[in-house]
């Protein structure tokens, strides 16, 4: 018998993973329980010893868990995914999974202000040192790593100016150096483009994102090789416990079977918004992946399959200006989140990235006129209508 086509992403994100109780439910089923049952005292020693496989504690597994760590592998082209209670915690797991005091990070300088906020305050204070580097230019990344260098850290698109970073010339050097490359795939999700393929090591979620898709609850998740992500990731969380809740788990199953749909809507609406902002009175600049005039255009159309939801912009007159605009929406949620089918704006400088150094937000462009919108699923000409009340007539 020839072998079976493997399943399209669409069929995975819908059925990949699945796995059925005794009642043979249609819909995947929610397991609340912190504890799982053995048939005796040697079945219990041996589910500790590992010796049989099952389930035992929902600190180390729970089957609606694994449930979305197995779509999601299936979705990233992964071996191995375990899921965490956020973002961050998947961040903070795979640094306490796989390093070690006198290790050495090089890191984009675009990533998340609380990522940048860990790897310089917390980590430290454990030995593990870090230096930040431009996401968009490689010689830089060369440059920078040292004989103890383990990890390397990128965000593609970068979070709020949307820079792309190279991933499979960042992967080369990481390699060169004997150390991982690890991608926050926050922003495109596997449905826009997927790092293994382009050579990573690791791919960070925040599920609390567009895997959620709706603004519903926090999770995260770690995916790679095996020995990676079970032997080193797993291992930490299963003792220090940064474990995602069956609840949360089953939400963003549920949210991921709408992953792609959702992800081309949200970057049809995106590239509508980018183009209408690009030609208005008091916006300085746009930035979006898709519009011909962003820096890394070309790389962008060769790593993504589409644009993503974030629209940053910058506007003429400061934070006056970019509270102005905010302050005057009727209809979209002023909010830090993002990924939501609901649209949200933000002022990066005074929020998400408002605990790092002026210094440090100059460095990484983040100007007090600039503006992020996550575009959500709204009619876009609601969405332009609600941002033009804060622009010049
Ligand atoms: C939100 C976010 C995180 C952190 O995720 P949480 O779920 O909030 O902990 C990490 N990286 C990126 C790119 C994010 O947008």
């Amino acid at each position: 018998m020839s072998a079976e086509k493997p399943w399209e992403f669409d069929t995975l994100a819908l059925r990949a993973g699945t796995a059925r109780s005794a009642f043979n439910e249609n819909s995947e089923a929610l397991f609340l329980t912190s504890s799982f049952r053995f048939d005796s005292a040697a079945q219990a020693a041996a589910r500790f010893a590992d010796q049989e496989p099952g389930y035992v504690y929902s600190r180390f597994s729970n089957p609606t868990v694994t449930m979305f760590q197995d779509r999601l592998a299936a979705l990233e082209g992964a071996e191995a995914c375990v899921a965490t209670a956020s973002g961050m915690s998947a961040i903070l797991s795979t640094i306490m999974g796989l390093l070690s005091a006198g290790d050495h990070i090089v890191c984009s300088r675009g990533v998340f202000g609380a990522t940048v906020q860990l790897l310089t305050t917390i980590l430290p204070r454990f030995g593990v040192e870090v230096s930040f580097v431009s996401p968009t230019n490689p010689a830089e990344w060369q440059a920078a790593l040292k004989p103890n260098t383990r990890l390397l850290f990128v965000e593609t698109p970068s979070n709020p100016l949307t820079e792309i970073s190279d991933i499979a010339a960042l992967a080369g050097i990481a390699h060169s150096g004997g150390a991982w490359l690890a991608v926050d795939n926050c922003f495109c999700t596997p449905a826009l483009q997927r790092p293994l393929d382009l050579g990573a090591d690791l791919i960070i979620h925040s599920a609390t994102k567009y895997l959620d898709g709706h603004g519903r609850v926090l999770g995260g998740a770690v995916l790679g090789r095996r020995e990676l992500v079970m032997d080193g990731v797993f291992k930490f969380l299963r003792t220090a416990g940064p474990s995602l809740s069956p609840f949360n788990a089953w939400v963003i199953l549920k949210g991921l079977e709408t992953l792609r749909l959702r992800m081309e809507a949200h970057s049809t609406n995106a590239m509508e918004v980018a183009r209408w902002l690009e030609g208005r009175r008091g916006v300085e600049r746009v930035y979006y992946p898709w519009l011909p005039s962003h820096p890394q255009h070309a790389l962008a159309k060769a790593q993504q399959r589409a644009g993503g939801g974030i629209v940053s912009f910058q506007l003429r007159g400061g934070r006056e200006a970019a509270w102005g605009i905010i302050d005057a929406t009727r209809m979209i949620s002023i909010t830090a989140n993002l990924g939501d089918t609901k649209s949200t704006i933000t002022h990066p400088a005074s929020t998400t990235h408002g605990r790092i150094t002026p210094e440090a937000r100059a460095a990484a462009g983040i100007t007090d006129g600039l503006v992020r919108v996550a575009v959500g699923l709204e009619a876009v000409e609601d969405i332009k209508a609600d941002l033009a009340r804060g622009l010049p007539a």
